[in-house]
Protein backbone atom coordinates (compact mmCIF):
# COMPACT_ATOMS: atom_id res chain seq x y z
CA UNK A 1 0.00 0.00 0.00
CA UNK A 2 1.04 3.09 -0.83
CA UNK A 3 1.46 6.67 1.60
CA UNK A 4 -1.32 7.68 -0.41
CA UNK A 5 -3.39 8.27 -3.24
CA UNK A 6 -3.98 12.01 -3.33
CA UNK A 7 -3.08 14.57 -1.14
CA UNK A 8 -6.18 15.56 1.79
CA UNK A 9 -8.19 18.78 0.26
CA UNK A 10 -8.32 17.52 -3.21
CA UNK A 11 -11.15 15.26 -2.18
CA UNK A 12 -15.04 16.23 -3.91
CA UNK A 13 -18.09 14.72 -4.23
CA UNK A 14 -16.74 13.63 -7.88
CA UNK A 15 -14.44 11.53 -6.40
CA UNK A 16 -17.78 9.78 -4.40
CA UNK A 17 -17.78 5.92 -4.48
CA UNK A 18 -13.62 6.19 -5.11
CA UNK A 19 -11.55 3.65 -2.41
CA UNK A 20 -8.56 5.95 -1.20
CA UNK A 21 -5.70 5.94 0.81
CA UNK A 22 -4.51 9.45 2.38
CA UNK A 23 -2.03 10.46 4.72
CA UNK A 24 -1.16 13.49 7.05
CA UNK A 25 -1.80 14.76 10.28
CA UNK A 26 -4.88 14.46 12.92
CA UNK A 27 -6.09 17.80 13.08
CA UNK A 28 -8.84 17.29 15.73
CA UNK A 29 -10.51 14.16 16.83
CA UNK A 30 -13.71 14.13 17.89
CA UNK A 31 -15.53 10.49 19.97
CA UNK A 32 -19.10 10.71 19.58
CA UNK A 33 -19.33 7.88 21.81
CA UNK A 34 -18.93 4.76 18.86
CA UNK A 35 -18.40 7.08 16.26
CA UNK A 36 -14.96 8.88 15.79
CA UNK A 37 -14.46 11.75 13.61
CA UNK A 38 -10.94 12.69 12.94
CA UNK A 39 -10.09 15.46 10.70
CA UNK A 40 -7.05 14.24 8.75
CA UNK A 41 -4.60 17.11 7.22
CA UNK A 42 -1.77 17.55 4.88
CA UNK A 43 -0.28 21.22 3.22
CA UNK A 44 -3.20 21.12 1.22
CA UNK A 45 -6.18 21.24 3.32
CA UNK A 46 -8.51 18.88 5.55
CA UNK A 47 -10.56 15.89 4.86
CA UNK A 48 -12.75 13.99 7.56
CA UNK A 49 -12.10 10.83 8.41
CA UNK A 50 -15.16 8.96 9.68
CA UNK A 51 -14.59 5.55 12.09
CA UNK A 52 -17.39 3.26 12.97
CA UNK A 53 -16.80 0.50 15.12
CA UNK A 54 -19.34 -1.52 13.37
CA UNK A 55 -17.69 -1.11 9.89
CA UNK A 56 -14.50 -2.45 11.74
CA UNK A 57 -13.36 -2.65 15.63
CA UNK A 58 -10.16 -2.77 14.48
CA UNK A 59 -9.95 0.62 13.21
CA UNK A 60 -12.32 1.64 15.85
CA UNK A 61 -9.94 0.33 18.57
CA UNK A 62 -6.76 2.14 16.62
CA UNK A 63 -8.38 5.10 16.32
CA UNK A 64 -9.33 5.57 20.05
CA UNK A 65 -5.49 6.06 21.00
CA UNK A 66 -5.44 8.86 18.53
CA UNK A 67 -3.98 12.37 19.71
CA UNK A 68 -3.44 15.49 18.14
CA UNK A 69 -0.80 16.00 15.42
CA UNK A 70 0.06 11.98 15.60
CA UNK A 71 0.66 10.92 12.08
CA UNK A 72 -1.66 8.51 10.54
CA UNK A 73 -2.65 6.67 7.07
CA UNK A 74 -6.14 6.08 6.12
CA UNK A 75 -7.73 3.80 3.81
CA UNK A 76 -11.11 4.07 2.91
CA UNK A 77 -14.38 4.48 0.25
CA UNK A 78 -15.35 8.39 -0.15
CA UNK A 79 -18.97 9.24 0.82
CA UNK A 80 -21.20 11.81 0.55
CA UNK A 81 -21.72 13.85 3.73
CA UNK A 82 -25.95 14.16 5.13
CA UNK A 83 -27.06 17.13 4.24
CA UNK A 84 -26.98 18.76 7.90
CA UNK A 85 -23.36 17.85 8.38
CA UNK A 86 -22.10 19.29 4.85
CA UNK A 87 -19.34 21.64 5.45
CA UNK A 88 -19.45 24.88 2.84
CA UNK A 89 -16.51 26.32 4.77
CA UNK A 90 -14.05 23.63 3.58
CA UNK A 91 -13.74 22.90 0.03
CA UNK A 92 -13.71 18.98 1.05
CA UNK A 93 -17.15 19.51 2.87
CA UNK A 94 -19.42 17.72 0.89
CA UNK A 95 -17.66 14.48 1.57
CA UNK A 96 -15.68 12.26 4.17
CA UNK A 97 -13.97 8.78 3.91
CA UNK A 98 -15.55 5.94 6.06
CA UNK A 99 -12.36 4.03 7.27
CA UNK A 100 -11.92 0.54 6.71
CA UNK A 101 -8.34 0.70 8.16
CA UNK A 102 -6.85 2.93 9.71
CA UNK A 103 -2.35 3.17 11.08
CA UNK A 104 -0.87 5.21 13.66
CA UNK A 105 2.41 6.13 11.23
CA UNK A 106 3.82 8.43 14.40
CA UNK A 107 2.77 9.56 17.65
CA UNK A 108 3.32 12.79 18.98
CA UNK A 109 4.31 13.92 22.92
CA UNK A 110 1.63 16.48 24.13
CA UNK A 111 1.81 20.08 22.09
CA UNK A 112 3.68 22.91 23.71
CA UNK A 113 0.70 24.69 21.57
CA UNK A 114 -2.30 23.69 19.94
CA UNK A 115 -1.99 24.57 16.67
CA UNK A 116 -5.35 26.51 16.27
CA UNK A 117 -4.21 28.63 19.48
CA UNK A 118 -3.99 32.49 18.66
CA UNK A 119 -1.11 34.71 20.34
CA UNK A 120 1.25 32.00 20.92
CA UNK A 121 4.30 33.60 22.70
CA UNK A 122 6.75 34.27 19.57
CA UNK A 123 9.97 32.37 21.25
CA UNK A 124 7.65 29.60 21.57
CA UNK A 125 6.78 29.45 17.86
CA UNK A 126 10.46 29.75 16.96
CA UNK A 127 11.50 26.77 19.89
CA UNK A 128 9.07 24.44 18.37
CA UNK A 129 9.14 25.93 14.86
CA UNK A 130 8.03 22.21 13.09
CA UNK A 131 4.98 22.86 15.10
CA UNK A 132 4.20 26.83 13.66
CA UNK A 133 5.14 25.62 10.09
CA UNK A 134 2.40 23.28 10.38
CA UNK A 135 0.10 26.67 10.76
CA UNK A 136 -1.82 28.02 7.74
CA UNK A 137 0.21 31.17 8.41
CA UNK A 138 3.43 29.48 8.18
CA UNK A 139 2.57 27.29 5.12
CA UNK A 140 1.00 30.19 3.12
CA UNK A 141 3.67 32.62 3.94
CA UNK A 142 6.65 30.27 2.67
CA UNK A 143 4.61 29.50 -0.50
CA UNK A 144 3.52 32.95 -1.01
CA UNK A 145 7.62 33.21 -1.08
CA UNK A 146 8.22 30.14 -2.93
CA UNK A 147 6.16 31.76 -5.97
CA UNK A 148 7.58 35.09 -5.34
CA UNK A 149 11.16 33.87 -5.79
CA UNK A 150 10.00 31.61 -8.72
CA UNK A 151 8.21 34.65 -10.81
CA UNK A 152 11.83 36.39 -10.15
CA UNK A 153 13.58 33.96 -11.89
CA UNK A 154 11.58 33.58 -14.63
CA UNK A 155 11.55 36.98 -15.23
CA UNK A 156 15.14 36.94 -15.06
CA UNK A 157 15.51 33.90 -17.05
CA UNK A 158 13.60 35.85 -19.86
CA UNK A 159 15.36 38.78 -20.04
CA UNK A 160 19.01 37.02 -20.34
CA UNK A 161 20.24 37.19 -16.51
CA UNK A 162 22.32 34.04 -15.55
CA UNK A 163 22.40 33.15 -11.77
CA UNK A 164 26.23 33.47 -10.54
CA UNK A 165 27.02 31.83 -7.34
CA UNK A 166 29.64 34.07 -5.73
CA UNK A 167 31.35 33.25 -2.46
CA UNK A 168 29.95 33.79 1.03
CA UNK A 169 33.00 33.65 3.00
CA UNK A 170 35.29 36.82 1.55
CA UNK A 171 36.60 40.04 2.79
CA UNK A 172 34.86 42.76 4.78
CA UNK A 173 32.56 44.74 2.28
CA UNK A 174 31.59 48.23 2.84
CA UNK A 175 27.74 47.93 3.11
CA UNK A 176 27.89 49.90 6.58
CA UNK A 177 27.27 47.55 8.67
CA UNK A 178 29.85 45.42 10.75
CA UNK A 179 30.89 42.30 9.55
CA UNK A 180 30.70 38.65 10.70
CA UNK A 181 34.07 37.30 10.82
CA UNK A 182 34.90 33.95 10.24
CA UNK A 183 38.53 32.18 11.83
CA UNK A 184 40.27 30.01 9.52
CA UNK A 185 41.86 26.89 11.25
CA UNK A 186 44.85 26.41 8.44
CA UNK A 187 45.78 29.99 8.86
CA UNK A 188 45.22 31.16 12.16
CA UNK A 189 44.93 34.61 13.23
CA UNK A 190 43.05 35.21 10.07
CA UNK A 191 39.91 36.25 9.15
CA UNK A 192 37.12 35.87 6.42
CA UNK A 193 34.30 38.27 6.56
CA UNK A 194 30.55 37.09 5.70
CA UNK A 195 29.23 38.92 2.65
CA UNK A 196 27.24 41.84 3.09
CA UNK A 197 26.22 41.47 -0.06
CA UNK A 198 27.83 40.61 -3.38
CA UNK A 199 28.53 44.08 -4.73
CA UNK A 200 32.17 43.47 -5.59
CA UNK A 201 31.60 40.34 -7.05
CA UNK A 202 29.25 40.83 -9.27
CA UNK A 203 30.91 44.04 -10.62
CA UNK A 204 33.96 41.48 -11.45
CA UNK A 205 31.39 39.51 -13.15
CA UNK A 206 30.63 42.37 -15.42
CA UNK A 207 34.33 43.07 -15.60
CA UNK A 208 34.54 39.33 -16.96
CA UNK A 209 32.14 39.53 -19.46
CA UNK A 210 29.04 37.75 -17.67
CA UNK A 211 27.09 40.76 -19.00
CA UNK A 212 23.58 40.19 -16.90
CA UNK A 213 24.25 38.51 -13.48
CA UNK A 214 21.68 37.42 -10.39
CA UNK A 215 21.48 35.93 -7.68
CA UNK A 216 18.79 35.16 -4.89
CA UNK A 217 21.93 35.87 -2.32
CA UNK A 218 22.46 35.68 1.45
CA UNK A 219 23.73 38.44 2.92
CA UNK A 220 25.14 38.84 6.48
CA UNK A 221 25.31 42.04 8.42
CA UNK A 222 26.22 42.42 12.06
CA UNK A 223 23.43 44.98 13.18
CA UNK A 224 20.48 44.97 15.59
CA UNK A 225 17.51 43.14 14.46
CA UNK A 226 14.43 44.75 14.10
CA UNK A 227 11.22 43.73 12.52
CA UNK A 228 12.72 44.18 9.15
CA UNK A 229 16.34 43.30 9.85
CA UNK A 230 17.72 40.24 10.80
CA UNK A 231 21.69 39.31 10.63
CA UNK A 232 21.17 36.77 7.40
CA UNK A 233 18.89 37.78 5.02
CA UNK A 234 18.37 37.15 1.02
CA UNK A 235 18.09 39.68 -1.57
CA UNK A 236 17.53 39.58 -5.48
CA UNK A 237 20.66 41.16 -6.49
CA UNK A 238 21.78 41.85 -10.13
CA UNK A 239 24.13 43.43 -12.36
CA UNK A 240 23.67 44.44 -15.82
CA UNK A 241 26.41 45.58 -18.42
CA UNK A 242 26.10 48.64 -20.82
CA UNK A 243 23.42 49.47 -18.57
CA UNK A 244 22.01 53.24 -17.75
CA UNK A 245 19.81 53.89 -14.69
CA UNK A 246 16.44 52.85 -16.87
CA UNK A 247 17.44 49.89 -18.27
CA UNK A 248 18.29 48.86 -14.44
CA UNK A 249 14.64 49.97 -13.44
CA UNK A 250 13.02 48.55 -15.59
CA UNK A 251 14.53 45.27 -15.05
CA UNK A 252 13.02 45.36 -11.45
CA UNK A 253 9.91 46.77 -12.43
CA UNK A 254 9.27 43.88 -14.11
CA UNK A 255 10.17 41.40 -11.68
CA UNK A 256 8.08 43.28 -8.89
CA UNK A 257 5.07 43.11 -11.58
CA UNK A 258 5.75 39.48 -12.10
CA UNK A 259 5.82 38.96 -8.45
CA UNK A 260 2.22 40.73 -8.09
CA UNK A 261 0.65 38.41 -11.17
CA UNK A 262 2.37 35.25 -9.73
CA UNK A 263 0.32 36.12 -5.87
CA UNK A 264 -2.67 37.04 -8.39
CA UNK A 265 -2.66 40.50 -7.04
CA UNK A 266 -3.08 43.90 -9.03
CA UNK A 267 0.15 44.63 -10.03
CA UNK A 268 1.11 48.05 -10.03
CA UNK A 269 1.37 50.36 -13.19
CA UNK A 270 4.68 50.44 -14.97
CA UNK A 271 6.48 52.87 -14.56
CA UNK A 272 6.49 53.42 -11.65
CA UNK A 273 6.75 57.26 -10.60
CA UNK A 274 10.25 58.65 -10.36
CA UNK A 275 11.04 61.42 -8.29
CA UNK A 276 14.15 63.43 -7.14
CA UNK A 277 15.79 63.02 -3.79
CA UNK A 278 15.80 67.13 -3.33
CA UNK A 279 12.32 67.08 -4.58
CA UNK A 280 10.94 63.97 -1.79
CA UNK A 281 13.01 65.55 0.65
CA UNK A 282 10.78 68.73 0.56
CA UNK A 283 7.46 67.70 0.23
CA UNK A 284 7.36 64.72 2.30
CA UNK A 285 10.46 65.05 4.57
CA UNK A 286 11.67 61.40 3.87
CA UNK A 287 13.35 59.88 1.31
CA UNK A 288 11.43 56.77 1.54
CA UNK A 289 7.86 58.36 1.40
CA UNK A 290 4.21 56.74 1.78
CA UNK A 291 2.72 58.39 -1.73
CA UNK A 292 -0.22 56.57 -0.85
CA UNK A 293 -1.75 59.74 0.36
CA UNK A 294 -0.75 63.44 0.19
CA UNK A 295 -0.57 65.72 3.14
CA UNK A 296 2.62 66.79 1.33
CA UNK A 297 4.75 69.29 3.36
CA UNK A 298 4.61 73.06 2.61
CA UNK A 299 6.65 76.22 3.04
CA UNK A 300 6.08 79.32 4.71
CA UNK A 301 9.94 80.66 5.06
CA UNK A 302 8.87 83.85 3.10
CA UNK A 303 5.67 84.12 4.25
CA UNK A 304 6.47 84.02 8.17
CA UNK A 305 10.00 86.44 7.26
CA UNK A 306 8.63 89.48 9.13
CA UNK A 307 6.17 87.39 11.58
CA UNK A 308 5.33 88.53 14.92
CA UNK A 309 6.30 84.97 15.88
CA UNK A 310 9.80 85.11 16.73
CA UNK A 311 10.29 81.20 16.14
CA UNK A 312 9.10 82.06 12.87
CA UNK A 313 10.97 85.06 11.66
CA UNK A 314 13.88 84.04 13.20
CA UNK A 315 14.37 80.79 11.84
CA UNK A 316 16.08 79.20 8.56
CA UNK A 317 12.96 76.86 7.72
CA UNK A 318 9.32 77.75 8.54
CA UNK A 319 7.18 74.40 6.91
CA UNK A 320 3.87 73.01 8.03
CA UNK A 321 1.32 69.85 7.03
CA UNK A 322 -2.17 70.27 6.98
CA UNK A 323 -4.27 67.12 8.82
CA UNK A 324 -7.84 67.01 7.42
CA UNK A 325 -8.86 66.90 11.53
CA UNK A 326 -9.72 69.78 13.81
CA UNK A 327 -7.39 68.29 17.20
CA UNK A 328 -8.57 68.30 20.41
CA UNK A 329 -5.70 69.73 23.01
CA UNK A 330 -4.88 66.49 24.10
CA UNK A 331 -4.14 64.94 20.55
CA UNK A 332 -2.03 68.10 19.81
CA UNK A 333 0.05 67.02 23.07
CA UNK A 334 0.45 63.74 21.75
CA UNK A 335 1.80 64.99 18.64
CA UNK A 336 3.86 67.66 20.12
CA UNK A 337 5.28 64.24 21.89
CA UNK A 338 5.84 62.75 18.20
CA UNK A 339 7.63 65.82 17.30
CA UNK A 340 9.72 66.11 19.98
CA UNK A 341 10.68 62.37 19.38
CA UNK A 342 11.87 63.83 15.96
CA UNK A 343 13.76 66.35 17.88
CA UNK A 344 11.38 69.38 17.54
CA UNK A 345 11.41 71.40 20.08
CA UNK A 346 7.75 72.20 20.20
CA UNK A 347 5.01 72.09 18.08
CA UNK A 348 3.23 75.34 16.88
CA UNK A 349 -0.66 74.76 15.53
CA UNK A 350 -3.24 76.01 13.83
CA UNK A 351 -7.06 74.06 14.81
CA UNK A 352 -9.18 75.43 12.48
CA UNK A 353 -12.64 74.08 13.61
CA UNK A 354 -15.51 73.26 11.89
CA UNK A 355 -16.93 76.60 11.05
CA UNK A 356 -13.63 78.08 10.34
CA UNK A 357 -12.54 79.60 13.53
CA UNK A 358 -8.57 79.79 14.29
CA UNK A 359 -7.80 78.07 17.29
CA UNK A 360 -4.39 78.93 18.08
CA UNK A 361 -1.52 80.14 20.85
CA UNK A 362 0.31 81.20 18.15
CA UNK A 363 -2.68 83.21 16.28
CA UNK A 364 -2.69 86.29 18.20
CA UNK A 365 1.02 86.57 16.72
CA UNK A 366 0.49 86.13 13.08
CA UNK A 367 -0.81 88.55 10.58
CA UNK A 368 -4.39 87.85 8.73
CA UNK A 369 -1.86 87.37 5.53
CA UNK A 370 0.24 84.67 7.33
CA UNK A 371 -2.96 82.69 8.45
CA UNK A 372 -4.40 83.13 5.36
CA UNK A 373 -1.51 82.04 3.45
CA UNK A 374 -1.84 78.44 5.19
CA UNK A 375 -5.41 78.04 2.98
CA UNK A 376 -6.16 75.46 6.12
CA UNK A 377 -9.75 74.29 5.23
CA UNK A 378 -12.84 73.95 7.97
CA UNK A 379 -12.13 70.87 10.48
CA UNK A 380 -7.91 70.82 10.04
CA UNK A 381 -5.15 71.54 12.36
CA UNK A 382 -1.73 73.14 10.65
CA UNK A 383 1.28 71.37 12.36
CA UNK A 384 4.41 73.17 11.21
CA UNK A 385 8.01 73.04 12.25
CA UNK A 386 10.56 75.86 12.61
CA UNK A 387 14.58 75.76 12.66
CA UNK A 388 16.94 74.58 9.62
CA UNK A 389 15.85 72.55 6.88
CA UNK A 390 17.14 69.24 7.80
CA UNK A 391 15.47 69.49 10.79
CA UNK A 392 12.33 70.60 9.50
CA UNK A 393 12.15 67.95 6.82
CA UNK A 394 13.02 64.90 10.36
CA UNK A 395 10.00 66.77 12.17
CA UNK A 396 6.97 67.05 9.75
CA UNK A 397 8.12 64.00 7.55
CA UNK A 398 7.84 61.63 11.04
CA UNK A 399 4.65 63.94 11.80
CA UNK A 400 3.41 62.83 8.44
CA UNK A 401 3.88 59.28 8.71
CA UNK A 402 2.47 59.02 12.48
CA UNK A 403 -0.34 60.79 11.05
CA UNK A 404 -0.94 58.86 7.95
CA UNK A 405 -0.92 55.97 9.99
CA UNK A 406 -3.35 57.29 12.77
CA UNK A 407 -5.69 58.44 10.66
CA UNK A 408 -5.51 55.52 8.45
CA UNK A 409 -4.96 57.88 5.44
CA UNK A 410 -3.59 55.11 3.05
CA UNK A 411 -6.53 52.55 3.77
CA UNK A 412 -7.72 51.49 0.65
CA UNK A 413 -5.40 53.08 -1.43
CA UNK A 414 -3.67 51.63 -4.52
CA UNK A 415 -0.02 50.38 -3.84
CA UNK A 416 2.46 53.16 -4.13
CA UNK A 417 5.99 52.04 -5.92
CA UNK A 418 8.15 54.73 -7.11
CA UNK A 419 11.84 55.59 -7.56
CA UNK A 420 13.93 58.15 -5.69
CA UNK A 421 16.79 59.25 -8.16
CA UNK A 422 19.29 62.04 -7.87
CA UNK A 423 20.88 61.27 -4.36
CA UNK A 424 24.18 63.32 -3.23
CA UNK A 425 27.12 60.94 -3.62
CA UNK A 426 28.89 62.26 -0.54
CA UNK A 427 27.49 62.98 2.73
CA UNK A 428 29.39 64.57 5.68
CA UNK A 429 30.73 61.52 7.90
CA UNK A 430 29.67 61.38 11.24
CA UNK A 431 33.62 61.04 12.18
CA UNK A 432 34.07 64.74 10.56
CA UNK A 433 35.21 64.47 6.23
CA UNK A 434 33.30 62.91 3.66
CA UNK A 435 31.63 59.62 3.12
CA UNK A 436 29.25 57.77 0.42
CA UNK A 437 25.85 57.88 0.70
CA UNK A 438 24.93 54.46 -0.72
CA UNK A 439 28.65 52.26 -1.42
CA UNK A 440 31.68 54.09 -3.23
CA UNK A 441 31.37 51.99 -6.28
CA UNK A 442 28.04 54.58 -6.85
CA UNK A 443 28.83 56.48 -9.58
CA UNK A 444 28.67 60.40 -10.31
CA UNK A 445 25.83 61.79 -13.07
CA UNK A 446 27.86 62.17 -15.98
CA UNK A 447 30.25 64.74 -16.49
CA UNK A 448 30.28 65.68 -12.46
CA UNK A 449 33.43 63.57 -12.43
CA UNK A 450 35.41 66.25 -11.48
CA UNK A 451 34.30 67.14 -8.04
CA UNK A 452 35.90 69.61 -5.45
CA UNK A 453 37.47 66.53 -3.21
CA UNK A 454 37.58 68.83 -0.34
CA UNK A 455 33.82 69.84 -0.65
CA UNK A 456 31.94 67.28 -2.40
CA UNK A 457 28.93 68.89 -2.12
CA UNK A 458 27.42 69.49 -5.52
CA UNK A 459 27.76 66.49 -7.04
CA UNK A 460 25.22 64.05 -7.71
CA UNK A 461 24.93 60.04 -7.76
CA UNK A 462 23.61 57.51 -10.58
CA UNK A 463 21.94 56.28 -7.34
CA UNK A 464 18.01 54.99 -7.11
CA UNK A 465 16.42 53.85 -4.18
CA UNK A 466 12.77 51.53 -4.79
CA UNK A 467 9.73 52.48 -2.66
CA UNK A 468 6.63 50.43 -1.72
CA UNK A 469 4.01 52.54 0.25
CA UNK A 470 6.87 53.79 2.54
CA UNK A 471 9.17 51.27 2.88
CA UNK A 472 12.55 50.99 0.97
CA UNK A 473 12.71 47.85 -0.99
CA UNK A 474 16.59 48.03 -2.15
CA UNK A 475 18.71 50.36 -4.21
CA UNK A 476 21.27 50.42 -6.60
CA UNK A 477 23.58 52.36 -8.57
CA UNK A 478 25.06 52.86 -12.14
CA UNK A 479 28.86 51.56 -11.35
CA UNK A 480 32.12 53.54 -11.65
CA UNK A 481 33.52 51.73 -14.44
CA UNK A 482 36.87 54.02 -14.45
CA UNK A 483 39.62 53.83 -12.31
CA UNK A 484 40.56 57.11 -11.78
CA UNK A 485 36.95 57.87 -10.74
CA UNK A 486 37.46 55.20 -8.39
CA UNK A 487 40.38 56.40 -6.89
CA UNK A 488 39.06 60.21 -5.95
CA UNK A 489 35.74 58.44 -4.69
CA UNK A 490 38.23 56.69 -2.09
CA UNK A 491 40.69 59.81 -1.76
CA UNK A 492 37.11 62.03 -1.56
CA UNK A 493 36.57 59.47 1.41
CA UNK A 494 40.48 60.49 3.10
CA UNK A 495 41.56 57.16 2.47
CA UNK A 496 45.06 56.89 1.27
CA UNK A 497 46.43 55.36 -1.40
CA UNK A 498 47.85 52.46 0.08
CA UNK A 499 44.46 51.97 2.11
CA UNK A 500 42.82 52.10 -1.36
CA UNK A 501 45.45 49.15 -2.52
CA UNK A 502 44.98 46.69 0.30
CA UNK A 503 41.54 46.98 0.97
CA UNK A 504 40.18 46.99 -2.98
CA UNK A 505 43.43 46.53 -4.88
CA UNK A 506 42.07 43.82 -6.57
CA UNK A 507 38.96 46.35 -7.45
CA UNK A 508 41.58 48.83 -8.82
CA UNK A 509 43.41 46.03 -11.42
CA UNK A 510 40.07 44.83 -12.75
CA UNK A 511 38.50 48.35 -13.36
CA UNK A 512 41.95 48.96 -15.17
CA UNK A 513 41.95 45.90 -17.40
CA UNK A 514 38.36 46.64 -19.40
CA UNK A 515 35.71 47.39 -17.72
CA UNK A 516 32.30 47.77 -18.92
CA UNK A 517 30.23 50.40 -17.74
CA UNK A 518 27.53 48.73 -15.72
CA UNK A 519 25.15 48.79 -12.84
CA UNK A 520 22.54 47.18 -10.83
CA UNK A 521 20.18 46.64 -7.75
CA UNK A 522 19.48 44.77 -4.69
CA UNK A 523 16.16 44.36 -3.38
CA UNK A 524 15.50 42.81 0.06
CA UNK A 525 13.98 39.96 -0.49
CA UNK A 526 12.34 38.49 2.71
CA UNK A 527 10.96 42.42 3.18
CA UNK A 528 9.31 42.46 0.08
CA UNK A 529 7.86 39.19 0.41
CA UNK A 530 6.80 40.30 4.49
CA UNK A 531 5.11 43.00 2.65
CA UNK A 532 3.25 40.66 -0.01
CA UNK A 533 2.01 38.88 2.42
CA UNK A 534 0.59 41.63 4.78
CA UNK A 535 3.02 40.20 7.88
CA UNK A 536 4.08 42.61 10.14
CA UNK A 537 8.12 41.67 10.16
CA UNK A 538 9.69 39.34 7.92
CA UNK A 539 10.16 36.72 10.88
CA UNK A 540 6.76 35.46 9.34
CA UNK A 541 7.97 34.88 6.22
CA UNK A 542 11.50 32.95 7.34
CA UNK A 543 11.01 29.80 7.88
CA UNK A 544 13.73 29.63 10.46
CA UNK A 545 14.46 33.14 11.98
CA UNK A 546 16.32 34.61 15.07
CA UNK A 547 14.87 36.66 17.47
CA UNK A 548 15.55 40.42 18.33
CA UNK A 549 18.98 39.57 20.65
CA UNK A 550 19.80 37.24 17.60
CA UNK A 551 19.46 34.19 19.19
CA UNK A 552 17.74 31.18 17.93
CA UNK A 553 15.24 29.64 20.50
CA UNK A 554 15.29 26.34 18.01
CA UNK A 555 18.81 25.38 18.10
CA UNK A 556 20.22 27.37 20.82
CA UNK A 557 23.09 28.49 18.67
CA UNK A 558 24.76 30.65 19.76
CA UNK A 559 26.28 29.18 21.86
CA UNK A 560 30.10 28.80 23.52
CA UNK A 561 33.05 26.90 22.30
CA UNK A 562 35.24 24.01 24.17
CA UNK A 563 38.70 26.24 24.34
CA UNK A 564 40.63 23.63 22.43
CA UNK A 565 38.10 24.32 19.72
CA UNK A 566 39.09 28.06 19.88
CA UNK A 567 42.80 27.23 20.36
CA UNK A 568 42.56 25.68 17.16
CA UNK A 569 41.21 28.24 15.29
CA UNK A 570 43.79 30.57 17.02
CA UNK A 571 41.27 32.42 19.29
CA UNK A 572 41.03 33.25 22.76
CA UNK A 573 38.13 34.97 23.96
CA UNK A 574 38.60 37.52 26.75
CA UNK A 575 38.02 37.29 30.33
CA UNK A 576 34.89 38.84 31.45
CA UNK A 577 32.40 38.58 28.61
CA UNK A 578 29.06 38.09 29.41
CA UNK A 579 28.19 34.38 28.43
N1 LIG B 1 25.11 46.06 -2.86
C1 LIG B 1 24.04 46.99 -2.60
C2 LIG B 1 23.31 46.55 -1.34
O1 LIG B 1 23.40 45.41 -0.92
C3 LIG B 1 23.03 47.05 -3.68
C4 LIG B 1 23.57 47.48 -4.99
O2 LIG B 1 24.12 48.58 -5.10
O3 LIG B 1 23.39 46.72 -5.94
O4 LIG B 1 22.56 47.33 -0.77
Amino acid sequence: MSWRDLYCGELRSSDIGRLVTVAGWADTRRDHGGLVFIDLRDHTGKIQLVINPERSAEAAAVSHEVRNEFVLRAQGHVVARAPEAVNPNLPTGEVEIQVENIEIVSRSTPLPFQLDEEHVDETLRLRYRWLDLRRDRMQNALRLSHAVVAAIRRTMDERGFIDVWTPSMTRGTPEGARDFLVPVRLQPGKFFALAQSPQLFKQLCMVGGIDRYYQIATCWRDEDLRADRQFEFRQLDLELAFAEVEDVLAVMEDAIVASFDAVGREPPRQPFERLSYPDVMRRFGTDKPDLRYGMEIQDATEVTRGSGFGVFAGADCVRYLVAPQAFTRTELARLEEVAKEWGAKGLAYLVVDESGEVRSPIAKFLSPAEVAAFAARPASTVLFAAGDEAGVARVLGGLRVHLGRELGLAEGARDAFHWVLDFPLFEESEYGGWTFLHHPFTAPVAGQEGWDEELPVDVRGQHYDLIWNGWELGSGSIRIHDVEVQQRVFRTMGMSEDEAHSKFGFLLEALAMGAPPHGGFAMGLDRFVALMAGEPDIRQVIAFPKVASGADPLTGAPTPMPADVLAEQGIQTLPGLPR
